[in-house]
């Protein structure tokens, strides 16, 4: 009798606004919190020390303890240049500069070099550094300088960036370029077999989708986007299209939700240039005075139009829109988070830095999400990738 009157009691009381908010927190800070892709190492390499509170880009150590992030892949990325014959060294000087920013960081952050690190840090209360590489233009076309990367700490290779290499084109190359061949070359597979065999995650953002088709038939292993999402909702190249979720779904990959606004709205580019079209004096100007760093120059420009940009920019619910519909699409089991924090310029509102991320546990609670679901997406799927595909 007192069970039923308990059962009653509970099913008669209203969801009170602070128990709600006092649960998101709980399950976000509990969950381990897996982020995809970031590009903070461009900041480390220009000297700006993330080991402390910053205050521009999105990242640093102590903002992704307030966000309850517990691992971040932290992308080496060249930018292509006139210069591009030094890919291979300046990857190299990338990896150095985050190894000692990792040194000097010891006690509060180490680099993941097999799935067992990941329990070795959480009982170490450290963070946990994945090394991935955005663009496999510093391989070359030489397979041994896989192993050579993967001895350096590389865990996840996307084929190409916005540019293409010779064995594999890219998104934008595929779109806008005549190029005589589309997709992977014969050695593009050798590669892909390759780096099924070492264990590094294959990662598909910003490849063609010729490119995509053939990596998924070469692929024995589970294929994750670290940075991309919906082409149905935004029908962006850097988006994916139904049966390209369908496909990374049936490798027992996942789809790293992008955070990027021009790729969670369609409607944001065109409002954006208007913004830029009103301040194009100002624009101008802090262009001309950030000649050589795009990303902190294009992080000021946001902060400068920040009243502008506020009326137009997506939310944390636009974000958690694209997680729903590959959800629907294809499971809870296949998506998570790829925030590409310091590699955007500007954020959603409610997830300005990585100190924000505890919003996305707080939308998708509110939109029903079960615990087990949400710490799903908050990390576990990636789990799942990093066991099955490391060593
Ligand atoms: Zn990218």
């Amino acid at each position: 009798m007192r069970k039923v009157y308990i059962t009653i009691l509970l099913l008669c009381l209203p969801s009170f606004g602070f128990s709600q908010s006092a649960d998101f927190k709980k399950i976000h800070y509990e969950a381990f919190v897996i982020d995809g892709h970031n590009d903070a190492i461009q900041r480390i390499i220009s000297g700006e020390d993330l080991g402390k509170k910053t205050n521009s880009g999105h990242l640093d150590i102590p903002r992704m303890r307030t966000g309850g992030i517990d691992a971040a892949f932290f992308a080496v990325w060249v930018p292509p240049s006139k210069t591009s014959k030094t890919y291979f060294q300046k990857a190299i000087n990338q990896i150095e500069s985050f190894n000692k920013f990792i040194q000097k960081y010891k006690n509060e952050i180490g680099v993941l070099r097999n799935y067992q690190d990941i329990e070795k840090y959480r009982n170490q209360n450290k963070l946990v550094a994945i090394l991935s590489m955005e663009g496999a233009h510093p391989l070359g076309d030489n397979i041994k300088n896989l192993d050579y990367f993967y001895n350096l700490g590389i865990r996840s290779i996307m084929p190409t960036w916005n540019n293409s290499t010779s064995w594999a084109t890219s998104a934008a190359d595929e779109e806008t370029k005549k190029i005589k061949r589309k997709g992977l070359s014969e050695l593009g597979k050798k590669f892909i077999k390759r780096m099924n065999e070492l264990g590094i995650i294959i990662d598909v953002s910003h490849a063609g989708e010729q490119t995509f088709w053939d990596i998924i038939q070469t692929s024995t292993k589970p294929v994750i986007a670290s940075h991309s999402a919906v082409w149905k909702i935004c029908p962006h190249r850097r988006n994916l299209k139904d049966e390209q979720i369908k496909a990374i779904a049936k490798t027992g990959g996942l789809i790293a939700v992008n955070f990027a606004p021009w790729f969670l709205d369609s409607t944001f580019t065109k409002k954006e240039k208007e913004i830029r079209n009103k301040y194009s004096k100002l624009i101008d100007s802090i262009r001309n005075d950030f000649k050589g760093n795009i990303l902190s120059r294009e992080f000021l420009i946001g902060n400068f139009l920040k009243n502008d940009y506020e009326k137009i920019l997506p939310t944390v619910k636009t974000l958690v829109d694209h997680i729903d519909y590959i959800v629907q699409l294809v499971g809870i089991d296949y998506v998570g988070l790829g925030s590409d924090y310091d590699g955007i310029g500007i954020a959603p509102l409610g997830l300005e830095d990585a100190s924000y991320y505890p919003n996305v546990t707080k939308e998708l609670l509110e939109r029903g999400y079960s615990e087990e679901d949400i710490r799903k997406i908050l990390g576990e799927n990636f789990m799942r990738v990093l066991r099955q595909v490391l060593k």
